[in-house]
């Protein structure tokens, strides 16, 4: 008998590519059919078939108070009455950027896009614009959105330029980006030497969550931040899952780097479509109708959009404690990993990101996370997904805790990490 969900799956690859409208969402990596899902409420999600599981991805990162939170809800309810999109500046939109540089002292002044991957590519803009400079620097392993520029794999040798990724991404468009190693930084100083006075940027994830979570070494982010200011160069960093998730400054706040230029999407939006970048004020006064870096959208700064951004990140703000809990519950997690299996995995946790890695090495970089059993990931996955615990259908992606994960949910999920063992 097959499922709702199997049935939708089916039908759906008939007239969108994969079935789905982005590719994680297909289950490739884990050899199952994707769960359609229905509604969710706080951390539980409910598929079409009416299976109910505990929800790990909370939408790759935007839930951190768990699913349709009550206040943001209502708040959103109330602005749809208004009216749904103006294109025309509202309060709002200046009410989350004050909040935004509140939390976030780095972010003098923000512009508010509908995604990540226009945040990102937007601040490479500005970046390029306020230097004058074309090369940007970016790590093996970090995702920025699917911007022509950033869809690259490193060059065969060590000092060269970066090559498409992807079909239809002329090599031309790359050229421009240098790949370097995630925490490796005699990698960055290569590029340094060879091209230092053409680089423009280093674009980086603070913490690295899209070839699962990999913490920055002791030191990395501050030499990043030293060899930009030697060099003129600016230093972005790439905030799309850390900002408002690690702390409520970010991984800037929680590192104690300040870059020039910061990117956010996910949290920023509250569950709706939003990204932001922003940074010093004589950079972003670059952007246009002040400066010659030109950047627009029609939805951008969306009324809909903004109220469920600006009452998520008000509920963070007033309730710094949700930072501490659930870092603790996400340890509870890392720990129970570490025990129930051992040696046989390299558990990476930071406040509430974490990754179990299905390989006996320390994963700091590419390289290393490469090395993870990912058939053992996909038994794992499938294990728990029947077990009624929904985790990223990937070994390279993050386990996402939020606040509404209860003592309960979270001892699930451990009993059944030991089960599985
Ligand atoms: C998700 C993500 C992006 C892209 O954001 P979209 O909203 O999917 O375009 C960019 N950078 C990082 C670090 C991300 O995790």
């Amino acid at each position: 008998m097959t499922t709702k969900s199997e049935q939708l799956f089916e039908k759906s690859k008939t007239c969108i590519p994969g079935g789905v409208n982005s590719p994680v969402r297909a289950f490739k990596a884990v050899k199952r059919t994707p769960v359609f899902m229905d509604h969710a409420k706080g951390s539980h999600i409910f598929d079409v078939d009416g299976n109910e599981y505990i929800d790990y991805v909370c939408s790759w990162g935007p839930g951190i108070l768990g699913h349709a939170y009550d206040t943001v809800i209502e708040a959103v309810k109330a602005a749809c009455d208004k009216g749904l999109t103006f294109g025309a500046p509202t309060a709002k939109e200046y009410d989350i950027a004050m909040l935004i540089r509140e939390m976030m002292p780095s972010m003098e002044m923000t512009r508010m896009v509908s995604s990540g991957t226009e945040a990102v590519m937007s601040a490479i803009r500005v970046a390029r614009g306020y230097t004058g400079r074309n090369y940007i620097i970016k790590f093996r392993g970090c995702y920025h959105g699917h911007s022509d520029g950033l869809l690259v794999k490193a060059g065969s040798g060590a000092l060269t330029q970066g090559q498409p990724d992807s079909l239809g991404v002329p090599a031309d468009y790359t050229k421009n980006t240098l790949v370097a190693e995630y925490n490796n930084q005699a990698s960055v100083k290569a590029l340094f030497e060879q091209y230092g006075s053409e680089i423009a940027a280093i674009v980086v994830e603070p913490v690295a969550a899209n070839m699962g979570v990999v913490l920055p070494e002791p030191g990395f982010l501050e030499f990043l931040r030293d060899i930009t200011k030697r060099y003129g160069a600016l230093l972005i960093f790439d905030e799309v899952i850390t900002g408002f998730r690690l702390a409520p400054g970010g991984a800037q706040e929680y590192y104690g780097v300040t870059p020039d230029l910061t990117t956010l999407g996910k949290i920023v939006g509250g569950g709706m479509p939003v990204g932001a970048y922003g940074g010093r004020k004589e950079i972003m006064e670059m952007v246009a109708p002040l400066g010659g870096v030109y950047q627009a959208g029609t939805l951008s700064g969306n009324p809909i959009a903004m109220t469920a951004g600006y009452e998520t990140l008000s509920v963070l703000k007033e309730h710094p404690s949700i930072y501490t809990e659930i870092a603790d519950k996400t340890k509870q997690l890392a720990d129970t990993a570490k025990t129930c299996f051992g040696d046989s995995v390299w558990v990476n946790q930071v406040g509430s990101l974490m990754s179990i890695f299905f390989t006996k090495e320390r994963v700091v970089d590419m390289d290393s996370a490469l090395t993870s059993d990912t058939e053992k990931y996909a038994d794992y996955f499938s294990y728990m997904l029947d077990k009624g615990i929904y985790l990223a259908p990937s070994q390279f992606e993050a386990m996402f805790v939020s606040n509404a994960h209860t003592k309960e949910d979270v001892e699930k999920t451990c009993q059944c990490m030991k089960e599985f063992k």
